[in-house]
């Protein structure tokens, strides 16, 4: 009974609020999980191999076997793998915008959808521990609500008690470090976070989660402390990744 209730609730918030796409705001030819029009769904670009299995670098250019980048090869990464959803390109620039900027929530199941349809990322699970990119305090209180921490519970809805999201703490507030190029990111970044207890993350599988891998200095900067204070390993996962 309750099942049908449900049903018919969700059937008429559909008559009453129709749903339109999530980047273009038409009407999606037909209902799916996935909140995009056939033609925003069309461009949203999966991130094929070849990868590095490192850091998940596609280079989609190449065609062969996955190999490490140049970056990896140098052991520039704390991390011990970094994975993404999707290319960071339009329309997931725009959703993830709306999201992060605009309080636009209703993208989560969406993103949901999008990582439960995806095969290959079977490394990423069975973590001890998620840990989702803190933000300082004060962008905290500007903003409401921490969309790492969002999108942990939405990637990991049967695992949230494995999530800690006070363990690993940023105490230095940043500018956006959106349009800085890696060099200054790396010096606005140093020592800006901080592990308040050790014993949590030691020894532990520690899955770190994001919303965008842009040069990847946030999360190298949160897998390097993480492994100073004992994480036997440090992977991540985050929405959407830059080329
Ligand atoms: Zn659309
Ligand atoms: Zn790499």
């Amino acid at each position: 009974m309750k099942k049908i209730g449900r049903e018919i609730i969700s059937s008429l918030m559909e008559l009453l609020f129709p749903a339109s796409c999530l980047a273009c705001g038409q009407p999606p030819e037909q209902f799916s999980e996935i909140m995009l029009c056939r033609s925003c769904r069309a461009a949203v670009k999966l991130l094929s191999g070849p990868l590095c299995p490192c850091c998940g670098k596609s280079f989609h250019k190449n065609t062969g076997a996955d190999h490490l980048c140049g970056l990896c090869l140098t052991g520039h990464y704390h991390f011990d793998m970094a994975r993404a959803l999707v290319k960071y390109s339009p329309p997931i620039t725009t959703i993830i915008s709306r999201f992060k900027y605009h309080g636009q929530t209703t993208s989560l199941k969406s993103f949901q959808a999008i990582q439960q349809q995806l095969p290959g990322l079977t490394e990423l699970k069975q973590p001890d521990l998620i840990i989702p990119v803190p933000l300082h305090f004060k962008r905290l209180q500007k903003r409401g609500f921490n969309q790492a921490l969002l999108l942990a519970r939405a990637f990991y809805p049967d695992q949230c008690q494995l999530i800690d999201f006070k363990v690993l703490e940023r105490h230095r507030y940043t500018e956006p470090q959106t349009g800085l190029s890696g060099k200054i990111r790396r010096q606005n970044l140093k020592n800006a976070f901080q592990v308040k207890d050790q014993e949590i993350v030691a020894e532990k599988r520690v899955l770190l989660i994001d919303d965008v891998f842009t040069t990847g200095t946030t999360v190298n900067e949160c897998a390097k402390v993480l492994k100073r204070a004992g994480a036997r390993e440090v992977l991540v996962l985050t929405m959407a990744r830059v080329d």
